[in-house]
């Protein structure tokens, strides 16, 4: 078994909707970030990532780099997820905190959960998803942005 944990934060920008954890929802603002700046998604990769011993995301996904620019960050956990899966490792489980005061995520919650579990290829109930404030304290108080922390488990592939 082998433990990651994961955090990424983006600020909030022009637009009327932000991405996370895949789901798309409407916001007063949108995020600004070289690919879709799901936080949840690169948190989770970089959970992954940590737990494989395989770095972290900006290596792998370079913002630098063209082929990413507005990406789906989807993307990037298929892509970590072959990594893992070549070497052996399956997802025991993920439990993702997300750090704002805006938007609520309550009407999102299961789908965000029923998506993380199809990216990870595992049942919902191994995917946690808690939400928290700052209580007004802070950038992310401020409602500057939004962040998130990942935790993830990886078992070896079973047989
Ligand atoms: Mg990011």
């Amino acid at each position: 078994m082998r433990i990651g944990t994961g955090f990424d934060v983006h600020a909030f920008g022009p637009g009327d909707s932000i991405v996370l954890a895949g789901v798309r929802m409407a916001h007063s603002r949108g995020i600004i970030a070289h690919s879709d700046g799901d936080v949840v998604l690169h948190a989770l990769c970089d959970a992954l990532l940590g737990a494989a011993g395989l770095g972290d995301i900006g290596m792998h996904f370079p913002d630098t780099d063209p082929l990413w620019r507005g990406v789906a960050s989807s993307r990037f956990v298929s892509t970590v997820m072959e990594m893992l899966s070549v070497r052996g490792w399956v997802v025991g489980n993920a439990d993702i905190t997300v750090i704002a005061e805006v938007p609520k995520l309550a009407p999102y919650r299961l789908e965000m959960r029923r998506t993380l579990a199809q990216l990870l290829g595992v049942g919902e109930n191994q995917v946690n998803i808690k939400a928290t404030t700052t209580e007004n304290l802070g950038f992310l108080g401020r409602r500057e942005g939004v962040a998130a922390q990942a935790v993830v488990l990886l078992a070896p592939k079973p047989g």
